[in-house]
């Protein structure tokens, strides 16, 4: 296992690009989650697509109940939203693949995500508030989208908390 190298820039093609949903969970998806793990801790990020590391599947790591007893991190493979609810919150953002630029973005505050998990299962998760941030966050970069693209305003990073 490695941790990868983490893309940056604004204008990146790969970045940018739509990505592809994954056929086959075989042992190269298998990896690549676990690379994309190990490089999300290295970093001590809250998520990473792997498209920020060079891949354009539509495979994303979410690490959900930050800083609680029930954090837990969770790989989800060919995602979608079921429910966005209309309410919508606006919150912090930073972004592993944008250095040093953290912004205030309106997201829904709660969705409901439809994925596969690693063995290939179908699973839905109910997510609320910076669980559901993440998630959409994470989504984006599947999409070709960065945070940049939303933000309402701009904030210092020396002012800037719970950057994803
Ligand atoms: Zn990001």
């Amino acid at each position: 296992m490695a941790v990868l190298k983490i893309i940056t820039g604004v204008d990146n093609k790969v970045l940018r690009a739509c990505s592809a949903p994954v056929k086959k969970i075989d042992r190269k998806v298998k990896r690549l989650v676990a690379e994309m793990i190990e490089t999300m801790q290295a970093v001590e990020g809250l998520g990473i697509a792997a498209s920020q590391v060079g891949v354009n599947l539509r495979v994303f790591i979410a690490r959900l109940n930050f800083d609680t007893a029930n954090e837990i991190i969770v790989p989800m493979i060919n995602s979608e939203f079921l429910k966005e609810s209309e309410q919508t919150e606006e919150g912090e953002e930073g972004c592993l693949s944008v250095p040093r630029v953290f912004g205030v973005v309106r997201r829904a505050k709660k969705v409901t995500i439809k994925y596969t998990d690693l063995r290939g299962q179908p699973q839905t998760l109910n997510l609320s508030d910076l669980n559901a941030r993440i998630v959409q966050h994470e989504t984006d970069h599947v999409d070709g989208i960065l945070f940049v693209d939303k933000m309402v305003r701009e904030i210092e990073e020396k002012d800037a908390r719970n950057a994803i």
